[in-house]
């Protein structure tokens, strides 16, 4: 049965996003609907907007979802209606990085999170009669509905059932991403340095993990120093403009080198200045998105001789539902107060969140939706 929804919809650069009614398609088998308490807003889907990621304009965005599951397809097992759900990124279940429960890296990644529409092409919104892109990250959660899988839906634990769903919308994504770099991909070791280079989402994030992981000294690094404050306050025990010479001042404070440097800005200067104050066997993470025309120029002697790793990591390497619970666990213990970052707006001033996202006056706005 055709499901009514409310939607909004994204026109492409220097529009407002619109609300609009549109109808969201039957369900398939491995398909659920799930009525939206909240959404996060991400700069994912700013970069859909402005046309640096090929997702067909008009678009249903929003990939940080939380709500309560309406509906199942026949095949779901993971999750029935009435339960309480977090969405994630969505993946095809079957390819080599999937076989190994590392869905960040899936082979099919784009048809199943980017393309607009269902992997087989098939689309899940309508307006009319006319196709609106939808299936952004399996989900499309900026809507009062949404058609996400079981593969991209986390039931959240009932040990967490007095946190509110709106709080827990923006964990999917650059939460996850932050946490998911120190805790998984780099698994970073009590007692060793840590250099995190911006402090948006991610990168605050990643500061609040570096404090569970233990490491020490827990260095930020930002232009705004309102983010320097903010990472202070969830565990940073050194900041530093990046307006002077960041470089320079690390060196001084760990003469040995960083055991692990994360990089959030995507600047080929940064990435290449932070290379050589990498410690022998050290790590330097790499998940800012820069321009497709950057090459970046390390010392292979450095590099082999230190037997260093330099990585590019998607997601944190998170599995999605173990990886998330693992994070609400944290934040129920107080240990990762995430929502220090956010701001809440109302649905109808989409705009506006986007706006005090983009001039910096909010690390993460989370649009309410309905009522949980
Ligand atoms: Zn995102
Ligand atoms: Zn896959």
């Amino acid at each position: 049965m055709t499901t009514q929804a409310r939607a909004a919809i994204c026109q492409g650069p220097g529009k407002d996003f619109t609300l609009e009614h549109v109808q969201l398609d039957d369900l398939r088998g491995d398909e659920i609907l799930v009525r939206m308490v909240a959404s996060g807003i991400c700069h994912t889907d700013m970069a859909v907007r402005d046309r640096q990621l090929p997702t067909p304009l008009p678009a249903v965005l929003g990939h940080e979802g939380a709500g309560i599951v309406e509906a199942v397809g026949s095949n779901v097992t993971s999750v029935a209606a009435g339960d309480r759900v977090l969405m994630s990124f969505n993946s095809c279940g079957h390819c080599p990085s999937c076989d190994v429960s590392a869905p960040t890296y899936c082979y099919n990644f784009f048809p199943h999170n980017f393309a607009g529409a269902r992997a087989d092409g098939s689309a899940t919104i309508t307006q009319g009669g006319e196709t609106v892109s939808g299936n952004f990250f399996g989900q499309s959660s900026f809507a009062s509905h949404a058609i996400a899988h079981q593969r991209n839906v986390v039931k959240i634990p009932d040990s967490a059932s007095d946190i509110p769903l709106e709080r827990l919308a923006p964990i999917g994504c650059g939460l996850m991403t932050g946490a998911g770099a120190v805790l998984r991909s780099m698994d970073v070791r009590a007692g060793m340095p840590i250099a995190i280079f911006g402090v948006g989402t991610v990168g605050l994030a990643a500061v609040m993990a570096a404090k569970i992981a233990g490491a020490n000294p827990i260095i930020a690094v930002d232009m705004h120093d309102s983010r320097l404050d903010l990472a202070k306050e969830l565990g940073a025990t050194h900041t530093i403009s990046a307006r002077g010479d960041a470089m320079g001042q690390i060196a001084q404070l760990v003469p040995q080198g960083l055991a692990y440097a994360f990089d959030t800005t995507g600047v080929k200067k940064v990435i290449e200045g932070v290379f050589p104050l990498i410690a022998p066997k050290g790590i330097l993470g790499l998940v800012g998105a820069s321009a497709p025309t950057d090459d970046l120029v390390l010392n292979e002697s450095s590099l082999m001789g230190g037997g260093k790793r330099v990585i590019g990591i998607l997601g944190g390497d998170s599995d999605v539902g173990a990886f998330l619970c693992e994070l609400i666990a944290y934040h129920a213990r107080g240990e990762f107060p995430f929502d220090r970052l956010i701001r809440y707006f109302p649905f109808e001033k989409i705009n506006e969140a986007i706006e005090a996202s983009e001039s910096g006056e909010v690390v993460k706005p989370v649009l309410r939706i309905s009522a949980e």
